[in-house]
């Protein structure tokens, strides 16, 4: 197929080689010694998904999980053909195709299990299965003992199912406070030890967790946010012991540029105001495309400079004071480097008063993404 050319100069870059070496490091600094799955709901945190699955399973994860039943069946479609877990609730409905499609799901409680066997005729394929324990989270999930082992009972006396796995997820993994973790993995792998037979999988850690407690790891870990090169938390960066790789870059050019008189008012509102005599550029790229309205007064980079987005922030444009004449075309980066200067995705986060995983998702999808470091063709 003919690659479509994009008019517009904003662009999303994601390099695959650091996707690739986030999986690889794990290895390689002897913090993981299982298996990796690379998570990639939501697109990939922004990334895209195919794209990141691939690039993942290349670099040896033994899975990919996705939060939804649709997001699984876009990977399939696509030719992922490695092992696909939908870490969230899926439909009844669904059971028949996830099967058919070797789509592994997770089940939350005996009923789901029991609705299934009801309500479907036999599958022709078995139904792989990973059973999620909550185990503090407060989300989804069995929480005793008595509901795993009615659950066991039942996958035990059909031959519909396979249970193929048993997790657990953390929520403060990523705080400096272990005995919330500590306290999570005790009652988890207590639940664990009740089965008859261990599963294939047992896993528990997210990015945080497989960071921060290696002694955790047990088969596999959830990778998200760390397979993009961002730390979970400020204070999982500080305990680093290597380099994650960013992945996402985002560019754009200067589109027009203007000098314009002291008191002149710029953007929607006239709310900016030049004080003097003042140098001003235009960026196609607004919040239509995630540069979020309260990024006004980020810094973007141009000739490896740091400049101020003024003004109100509009749905496809801003406009950024310049210290001097620049020329139409100028490179302008949003996220990423450009000479000694480096702008990331959790300094918008700060600014917005958020976490870096809801700044990479809601890069709008407008912007194309473009792919560097890519092993092979994928369509
Ligand atoms: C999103 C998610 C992950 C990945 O979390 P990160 O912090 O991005 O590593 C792991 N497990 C479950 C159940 C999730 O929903």
């Amino acid at each position: 197929m003919e690659q479509y050319t994009y008019y517009r100069p904003t662009q999303v870059t994601i390099d695959l080689e650091a996707i690739r070496n986030n999986v690889r490091n794990l290895k390689k600094y002897g913090i993981v010694s299982g298996g990796v799955i690379a998570v990639v709901k939501a697109d990939g945190y922004g990334h895209g998904d195919v794209e990141v699955a691939a690039a993942a399973l290349e670099a040896g994860a033994v899975m990919v999980s996705v939060a939804t039943p649709d997001e699984a069946i876009r990977l399939r479609s696509k030719g992922i053909n490695g092992d696909i877990l939908v870490m969230g609730p899926s439909p009844i409905t669904f059971a028949k195709k996830a099967a058919e499609l070797g789509i592994t799901l997770m089940v939350a409680e005996v009923g789901w299990l029991r609705q299934v066997l009801d309500e479907s005729a036999e599958f022709e394929k078995q139904l792989k299965i990973h059973v999620k324990i909550d185990s503090g989270m407060g989300r989804i999930g069995l929480r005793d003992a008595g509901a795993l082992q009615a659950l066991i009972s039942l996958v035990e006396c059909s031959d519909q199912f396979v249970l193929d796995g048993i997790f657990t997820h953390f929520s403060c993994a990523d705080e400096d406070r272990p005995y919330r973790t500590e306290e999570q993995f005790k009652l988890f792998m207590e639940l664990v030890r009740m089965l008859p037979e261990k599963p294939r999988l047992v896993h528990a850690s997210n990015s945080a967790a497989t960071l921060l407690y290696p002694q955790f790891q047990l088969d596999a870990v959830r990778f998200g946010i760390g397979l993009y090169g961002i730390a979970p938390s400020e204070f999982v960066e500080g305990q680093l012991s290597f380099r994650l790789e960013k992945a996402m870059s985002i560019e754009s050019e200067l589109a027009f540029v203007k000098k314009v008189e002291a008191n002149t008012a710029i953007s929607y509102g006239g709310t900016y105001e030049t004080k003097a005599a003042e140098w001003i550029g235009t960026i196609p790229i607004g919040y239509a495309d995630g540069l979020k309205r309260g990024l006004r007064g980020q810094e973007v980079l141009i000739g490896g400079e740091r400049m101020p987005i003024i003004g109100t922030i509009c749905m496809d444009q801003c406009m950024v004071k310049l210290p001097r004449e620049m020329s139409i075309g100028e490179k302008v980066v949003l996220i990423g480097r450009q000479g000694e200067e480096e702008i990331r995705l959790e300094e918008w986060a700060k600014r917005l008063d958020t976490i870096p995983y809801e700044i990479a998702v809601s890069i709008g999808r407008r912007i194309p993404r473009i792919y560097t470091g890519k092993e092979r063709q994928h369509t």
